[in-house]
């Protein structure tokens, strides 16, 4: 039975990719509050109720589109940055890219844009957005990406304070007198990340799985880091997943309680993403 060809199997959840993985901080970080800090500095940083950092999902999934997008091109695809004037790539997440080619399209419907379903619609959205956004999800369409809030898994027990200056733009010198002081946590965190994947096509696991190795390798997450901070890298990278036209894997996934266990293995990571990637880069 292959419904995949039908407007109704293409929204139809069919797989799932599980990554986990040790999100190492190796310098101070900060994701920050909006408000005073708890030391009584000017910035503070964010915190749970119990006073522990917070690492929330909506930054890790930030940082993780803009390493994509960096990425994509290398592989032959698509980023649109949500400007497709800036970026010269065509994608409907742009809204006044949306309201052109809408039009356009109306036009060459018989009834005009009210004659088509909501299949049809859904379709016509996908085939008119960017690779990225396809995956991560836009102002138009849902994303088939998510990121859980990091969980703690241990950290040194302080919230450091830093002096910060206030330079001056167009001279690019200290205002004399204007100091503020800031909150990071310090190096040493580290978080585990629970990133979950629909329906990922081949290539679009190429796409991921590059940003992980670059994540593997090092990168930066949070504010500040033109100043050095928020520098992580991954360890401890797992990969797991279930296929849902495979009746064992359905069945485990549909009554496991443990959510770790309701997937299956899928392998050594570096494996599995550089079968993807050289597919990837040979097909482009
Ligand atoms: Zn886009």
């Amino acid at each position: 039975m292959s419904t995949a060809t039908s407007a109704v199997g293409v929204w139809q959840l069919r797989s799932k990719l599980l990554i986990q993985a040790t999100l190492v901080f190796d310098t101070a970080w900060r994701i920050g509050s909006g408000r005073e800090g708890q030391t009584l500095s000017d910035l503070g940083v964010l915190l749970d109720p119990t006073g522990l950092p917070l690492l929330p999902g909506s930054s890790l999934k930030g940082r993780l589109r803009s390493t994509c997008e960096q990425l994509a091109s290398i592989l032959g695809m698509t980023a649109c940055m949500l400007d497709s004037d800036a970026t010269g790539v065509e994608c409907v997440s742009d809204v006044d890219q949306y309201k052109r080619l809408r039009a356009e399209y109306a036009k060459t419907l018989p009834g005009g844009a009210a004659s088509t379903g909501t299949d049809q619609r859904l379709t016509w959205i996908d085939e008119h957005t960017c690779d990225v956004c396809k995956l991560f999800g836009s102002p138009v369409r849902r994303g088939r990406l998510r990121v859980a809030d990091g969980q703690l898994l241990s950290w040194p027990g302080v919230i450091e304070v830093r002096d910060g200056v206030v330079v001056d733009r167009d001279s690019r010198t200290a205002v004399e007198g204007l100091k503020y002081d800031y909150e990071t946590v310090p190096a040493g965190t580290q978080f585990r990340l629970w990133i979950e994947l629909e329906n990922a096509s081949d290539r679009e696991l190429a796409l991921v799985g590059a940003a992980l190795f670059e994540w593997a390798g090092g990168s930066s997450l949070g504010g500040f880091t033109s100043r050095g901070l928020g520098r992580f890298h991954l360890e401890n990278i797992t990969i797991s997943g279930v296929d849902f036209s495979n009746p064992q894997e359905r069945i485990k996934y549909l009554t496991t309680p443990d959510p770790e266990k309701r997937f299956s293995d899928r392998g050594d990571w570096q494996e599995f993403f550089q079968k993807r990637i050289e597919q990837q880069l040979g097909s482009c």
